[in-house]
């Protein structure tokens, strides 16, 4: 094989505690995170050598600093493969957005590439790679929900949520994720409400667990970017329970009741200028559909 296109899914967290700082300046979570529908598009194919990245959006580089290109250095040298990669990045998930889109697409890289290169590395070994690239990346080896502990890297993989309806919207601003943290005071915490979050969803009891979403970056997003606070309540007002922002922000993603809900709710959002979509949750990795 030559050449695959890939989907690349972006993520939310349902629940976020951050349980303390670590030794590494890393610090120690535990989440619930989901994959959604809304993807950016990857797409590997073979060249002499070299890695070269294109990518339309400005905002994404395009050299090393790409985690593309990072992963595909880390596999193309762990397997011993002097021939190069050219990949392209067709953005869609909100950059620096808080849902991992870079992390995805580094996943979507090293699925890709074994596939191109016929490694035949297994899906735990792609992720064991990942997580030397950045702590969101293993949670895209998963396949639809998952627990995740340490700094991110730790993926515990649940069962599927059935797949719900969401409007994903962002207020248009980039916020990076270390300056979230770097905000943050933090409480005595425990991850006690996120094991019973869980094991609501374990038994099926999926609405109840949905009234127990939280993000404790939360407060500290809201209130350094109104814009965030205000797109916030909107999405409450026209009826999102829960809305949440997810991870560092600043996306707020809003549980719907269907899809009508959904596509009513992301238009009167576009309407007034915020970027919005209506899409639903997944209940498995659409990259894993494509093996050749
Ligand atoms: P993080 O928690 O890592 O900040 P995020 O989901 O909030 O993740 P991303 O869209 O992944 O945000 O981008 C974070 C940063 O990574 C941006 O500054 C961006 O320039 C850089 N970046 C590197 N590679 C990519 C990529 N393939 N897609 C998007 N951003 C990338």
């Amino acid at each position: 094989m030559d050449r695959v296109t890939l989907p690349s899914p972006s993520k939310i967290n349902l629940y976020l505690e951050v349980l303390g700082r670590r030794d590494d300046g890393y610090h120690e979570i535990a989440s619930i995170a989901v994959l959604t529908e809304l993807c950016d598009t990857v797409t590997l194919e073979r060249r002499a050598s070299g890695i070269t990245i294109g990518v339309a959006d400005p905002q994404v580089p395009s050299g090393p600093q790409n985690l593309c290109y990072r992963a595909a250095d880390l596999l193309l040298r762990h397997c011993g493969i002097t021939a190069g990669i050219n990949i392209q990045i067709e953005k869609r998930i909100p950059i620096s957005g808080g849902m991992g889109g870079g992390s995805s697409n580094a996943a979507a890289t090293l699925w890709g590439l074994n596939l191109v290169y016929e490694l035949g590395r297994s899906r735990e070994e792609l992720m064991c790679l990942g997580g030397e690239l950045g702590s969101d990346v293993p949670l895209f080896f998963s396949q639809g929900a998952a627990f995740v502990k340490g700094r991110g890297e730790r993926v515990e993989e649940m069962p599927a949520l059935c797949p719900r309806w969401l409007v994903i919207a962002n207020p248009g601003i980039a916020i990076s994720t270390a300056s979230v943290y770097g905000r943050l005071r933090l409480p005595l915490t425990s991850e006690r409400a996120g094991i019973r979050m869980r094991a609501l969803f374990e038994s099926g009891q999926e609405d109840a667990a949905l009234c127990c979403c939280f993000n404790r970056l939360e407060d500290v997003v809201l209130q350094a970017y109104p814009a965030v606070a205000e797109l916030k309540q909107r999405m409450v007002l026209l009826g999102a329970s829960p809305a949440l922002v997810s991870g560092s922000g600043p996306t707020v993603f809003g549980v719907m009741k269907d899809a009508d809900m959904a596509e009513r709710v992301a238009s009167t959002l576009v309407e007034t200028g915020v970027r919005a979509v209506a899409c639903r949750t997944l209940d498995r990795n659409p990259m894993f559909a494509v093996t050749q």
